[in-house]
């Protein structure tokens, strides 16, 4: 297995994947789609074992023991297609069971170095976890992390907010019981996680435990004796793995973004957090508050409350903030948000601190250590990022008039239609006609048609019949508004329809280059399994002179050097067909 700090998964040249039962470019099969996933082993009780001294976690045993497992691993497909030596990779590699979904999900495992209990954690440990999965993002649909449950809550909030722009699932998951021992929920965690990762696209840091998946930044730790050990005080899950699994994709949280995926590991240590109690001393409090601390999470009485008949309490924070100290004030109460309605709290606002919503004290502190590694950002900037909703870790009041689903005329003139009128009929019928309205809006290039269905709370990442979401559409159809315009709104770039095609492969299908290129900006980018025998295509664009085909696809990121299958390149092909601009093109971009 690979070192933690120099994970490189395997991969051979693409074109040596010939044999592949797989299906070649645009051509439809019946054979399972393969998806990858990536099993980043940090640690905690999933894979410990006894020792003298009590559990503790054992390096390089995880993956064989998985092998062993067939709810985990099919040696059968393996064998059978040959994986290991189609895909170039090593043993640590496994496959589930086909998918209800008709999708193979191949998963690799690899560790941290040395493998840690969790309470062991530091942030530079929330670092090189976010460091290994910039280093494979691209090779991989979807990330699995397993973890210690003890600070999983703070490191899946820490890397939600390290996770920039992110674009493809990342769930945390571990176990109360090693995976070794007879009854466990080590490998029922494990493999809600796999499925979810490998099959959704949910562009969150989430954490899976006992058939939930939650937003990582709003869950913590309840219980240390119940499989069931999490809790989401504030968000119902994103998802409940049980018959089958359920995407509340309501809920689910978008990046807003035409940026790429980056990691920002610099996270600020001289943060904390200070509980308030009866009767705490002003020693205490001075105590805590001096320098090097530069951000608190205050934890408060009910819906923020403090002491305000105690000046000298009040003095120590207020000495603090003018100090420039960030203080975020987040309730004691597991579930519920901070707010305004007695004096007591309002006492806080006046002393500079900054309400923090209904955001978990883990949420908060990661917030601000976060925001206080962002270089260059003024007092100001900070103190409004921090009362922003930045990656779904708190809910903001909205200030004005949200359309409802009920305002909406079209909505409403077809349920009147139908004969419905309760809001959750309602809900059904906007969710069963989002995806063709806004694919045919997508066609058109109607952005006002968009702006419409999302403001009724329709989910312009849904796909139609075909798995074809609005942004597939607008990506063969060229419409530059209108691809802007559904990035902006959260629209993954990774959306696969039922033929396995993502929205960038339709651009390069219809030569949309201008569409490329922003979709490349976004972080699209192809798998293997779209690129098998691109050397072949290519060869063939050049044989037949099509200089826009041959740029759409060096446009995409696809190096035009690749062999065909009978080891020609695409200038050799060029040059003796006689096509000397197109020779020219592809000597020049090679
Ligand atoms: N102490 C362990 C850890 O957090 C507990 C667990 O994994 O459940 O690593």
């Amino acid at each position: 297995m690979a070192d933690f700090g120099q994970i490189r998964v395997l991969g051979r040249a693409l074109s040596s994947a010939e044999s592949s039962p797989l299906p070649a470019i645009g051509a439809p099969s019946r054979s399972p789609i393969e998806v990858r996933v990536l099993v980043v082993n940090t640690g905690g009780t999933i894979g410990m074992v006894p020792h003298s001294e009590g559990l503790a976690p054992e390096a390089k045993k995880l993956a064989g023991a998985l092998s062993k497992i067939p709810i985990l691993h099919d040696v059968a497909y393996a064998t059978e297609t040959k994986m290991y030596h189609r895909l170039g990779i090593g043993y640590d590699t496994l496959v589930l069971p086909l998918s209800k979904e008709n999708k193979r999900i191949i998963y690799t495992v690899t560790e941290l170095s040395p493998l840690l209990d969790s309470a062991n954690m530091t942030p530079s440990d929330w670092g090189r976890i976010a460091q290994c999965l910039q280093e494979n993002y691209q090779q991989h649909d979807g990330f699995v992390i397993l973890h210690g449950t003890d600070t999983m809550a703070y490191t899946a909030s820490a890397l939600s907010f390290m996770c920039e722009n992110l674009g493809k699932t990342i769930i945390l998951t571990g176990s109360q019981v090693p995976i070794y021992e007879l009854m466990n929920d080590g490998r029922a965690n494990l493999l809600g996680s796999l499925l979810i990762a490998g099959q959704f696209v949910i562009p969150e840091v989430c954490l899976y435990f006992y058939h939930k998946l939650y937003r990582g930044n709003r869950v913590t730790k309840v219980d240390t004796e119940s499989f069931n050990a999490f809790s989401s005080p504030n968000l119902p899950p994103l998802a409940t793995a049980e018959v089958d699994i359920a995407i509340n994709w309501e809920a689910v949280w978008r990046a807003n973004t035409t940026k790429k995926f980056e990691v920002h590991t610099n996270m600020n240590s001289n943060v904390g957090l200070l509980r308030i109690f009866p009767g705490i001393t002003t020693e205490a409090v001075r105590a805590f508050l001096q320098s090097p601390l530069e951000g608190v999470v205050l934890e408060t009485y009910g819906s923020g409350n403090a002491p305000n008949n105690r000046p000298d309490l009040l003095a120590e924070i207020k000495a603090a903030t003018d100090r420039d100290v960030l203080i975020l004030n987040c309730t004691q109460c597991l579930r519920g948000s901070v707010s305004l309605i007695y004096a007591t709290g309002k006492i806080l606002i006046d002393v500079g601190v900054i309400p923090g919503g209904d955001m978990t004290p883990e949420a908060a502190l990661a917030k601000l250590s976060y925001i206080l590694g962002k270089p260059g950002l003024s007092l100001n900037e900070k103190r409004k990022m921090l009362s922003e909703n930045l990656r779904g870790e708190m809910n903001v009041m909205l200030i004005g008039n949200r359309i409802t689903l009920k305002d909406s005329k079209f909505i409403q003139g077809i349920a009147k239609f139908l004969s419905v009128s309760c809001k959750e009929e309602l809900e059904a019928v906007r969710d069963a006609l989002t995806p063709a309205l806004a694919c045919a809006a997508a066609k058109i290039g109607d952005v006002d048609a968009l702006k419409a269905l999302q403001s009724m709370g329709g989910n312009l990442s849904s796909g139609d019949y075909d798995g074809r979401t609005p942004l597939h559409v607008a990506a063969c159809e060229g419409n530059l508004e209108v691809v802007h315009y559904l990035l902006e709104c959260g629209a993954t770039v990774y959306a696969k329809d039922r033929f396995g095609a993502t929205p960038l492969m339709n651009a390069v299908k219809f030569r949309r280059l201008e569409v490329i290129s922003l979709l490349r900006k976004t972080g699209a980018h192809f798998t293997s399994q779209e690129l098998m025998n691109i050397g072949t295509e290519l060869c063939r664009l050049a044989f037949n002179g099509d200089i826009e085909g041959l740029r759409a696809w060096h446009l995409s990121g696809v190096s035009l050097k690749q062999h065909g299958y009978d080891g020609k390149t695409p200038l050799y092909v060029a040059k003796t067909k006689g096509h000397v601009d197109v020779a020219a093109f592809v000597k020049s971009v090679s």
